[in-house]
């Protein structure tokens, strides 16, 4: 709630003082999306300047609520959102004041040089290239894992920084589950055929032009805001959550297989909807965001894959695509579903199917838990990882740049983040489960009534912000928390039934 409406007058006083931060927040939003679509190559340096700037007054401001926040937390009587809102500031706070600014600043600085030197290292395929700056960050992450604290094993400092209250006992439940469970539906479903492995659409080129209508059609068939909401281009493709009136994606476009384009558009969407259905009591405030990335990825894995690769959206998004794209008109709508839903061993994540994403997630997930844990040493990760590649995936990569090299998180330090992508697709589960194992899905589709969904969602997650941790969030929705089953029945389910 915006500040002067807390029942509690600390409460108050921390919400109008965090409207600073706010402000902050939201100006370095609009420097970072300007950043990424429109501005000049040579803008940069001054970018970062300015950026670095505003991020040390929003540590400052945060830190400066830390005697208020004591005295809050030790208030009776505080409702849900109250709790909330204290609960997610303290998370801020203990961030900003556990790892000392030394090492925030080596974090920086070794990490902007490994980035440059990863981009190196992956064109040339050079791991021994890459490898003493992957050490300098390892180690490095061990410190920061330490300052963070933890009670069992030093990678939940860095999970809990992703996901609050994910642990190494999580992933683990969750990933013996996921690996063999996988593994079996991936070897049926090759056997099978049914899913074929390549499609020839995907070597098919387009029009941009035409394109970009199709992915405006996708927009309004979502019911996308557009008086709160746009969509730009940028190399990698992002939802930004400027505020809840002003949330914006963006697309690109490759010219051949034309999938690729349509479902970032749908994933990234989904991630807008979560934004722009927060709830407007929660404005300004700590909670005023999403319940975690894992939730957030749940929602927009949910409208990519269990939504827009179903066979019910092939029938809803076809009239489109013929009218715009005419080498669709060739195939049926039963043809596209199966080019939606190509299934292959492959060995890059971000091209990787649904079904096999996870696979890749573990991979990391065991890498990275040993190298933190000390029972792996940098130098082996390439033979780990190729050995774990091949256990799981069935495929071995040739090379470093198709293996280990492939992805910038680490060079970023970002190591604990990877297992939120499956986390997404865990909970993407139980909500299909919820939907009577997708059935409102097909139903709200088979209507033409998006706006179902749309209102599910937000009575069921959006609307509570982060006023609930999200394994708090996952037990009153489902009454159980992060449940690989229901996802490995959904895939079972789509797949081999
Ligand atoms: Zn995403």
């Amino acid at each position: 709630m915006p500040a002067g409406l807390a029942k509690n007058a600390v409460v108050d006083e921390i919400l109008r003082r965090y409207k600073v931060v706010w402000a902050l927040d939201h100006s370095m939003a609009v420097l970072g999306w300007d950043m990424e679509t429109h501005m000049p190559e040579g803008g940069a340096v001054a970018r970062g300047a300015a950026s670095g700037q505003l991020a040390m007054m929003v540590q400052k401001a945060t830190i400066d609520l830390s005697p208020l926040l004591g005295k809050a937390e030790k208030l009776r009587d505080l409702d849900d959102e109250d709790r909330g809102i204290l609960r997610v500031l303290r998370r801020e706070v203990d961030m900003f004041t556990k790892i000392p600014p030394e090492l925030v600043e080596e974090r920086e600085k070794i990490t902007t040089e490994a980035t440059v030197v990863w981009r190196r290292a992956r064109k040339n395929s050079d791991y021994k290239m890459f490898e003493p700056h992957l050490k300098k960050i390892v180690g490095l992450t061990r410190k920061i894992s330490d300052c963070l604290g933890y009670t069992k094993h030093p990678y939940d400092a860095l999970l809990n920084v992703y996901e609050e209250g994910f642990t190494v006992r999580d992933a683990d439940r969750i990933f013996s589950r996921l690996v063999p469970g996988s593994k079996r539906i991936l070897g049926k479903v090759i056997a099978s055929g049914v899913y074929p492995p390549k499609h020839p659409l995907e070597s098919v080129k387009y029009d941009t032009q035409a394109m970009t209508r199709v992915n405006d059609g996708i927009l309004q068939i979502l019911q996308m805001p557009m008086n709160r909401f746009r969509m730009d281009l940028s190399t990698h493709p992002f939802t930004i959550g400027i505020a809840p009136d002003d949330v914006r994606i963006t697309t690109r476009y490759e010219g051949v297989d034309f999938k690729s384009t349509l479902f970032s558009t749908i994933h990234e969407s989904g991630h807008a909807l979560y934004e722009l259905q927060l709830p407007d009591k929660l404005r300004f405030t700590p909670a005023g965001n999403a319940a975690s990335l894992g939730f957030h990825e749940s929602q927009s894995r949910f409208w990519e894959n269990v939504v827009g690769r179903s066979k019910e959206f092939t029938k809803v998004v076809n009239p489109i695509l013929k009218k715009n794209l005419p080498f669709v008109n060739k195939y049926s709508p039963e043809q596209l579903y199966f080019y939606f839903n190509t299934v292959r061993r492959s060995l890059i994540r971000v091209d990787a199917d649904e079904l096999t994403y996870n696979l890749h997630i573990a991979l990391r997930y065991e890498l990275e838990k040993k190298i933190i844990a000390g029972e792996a040493s940098v130098s082996e990760l390439p033979s780990m990882w190729n050995d774990t590649c091949e256990d799981y995936l069935g495929i071995r990569p040739r090379n470093n740049a198709e293996g280990i090299l492939q992805d910038i998180h680490w060079s970023g330090g970002s190591l604990g983040y990877f297992p939120t992508y499956s986390l997404g697709n865990v909970i993407l589960g139980m909500i299909w489960h919820k939907l009577g194992d997708g059935e409102l899905v097909r139903e709200s589709l088979g209507r033409g009534d998006i706006m179902k969904l749309r209102r599910w969602l937000q009575a069921s997650i959006h609307r509570y912000g982060a006023v609930y941790s999200p394994k708090v969030l996952q037990t009153r929705l489902f009454g159980e928390w992060y449940n690989p089953d229901r996802l490995m029945d959904y895939y079972a389910t789509k797949y081999i039934a």
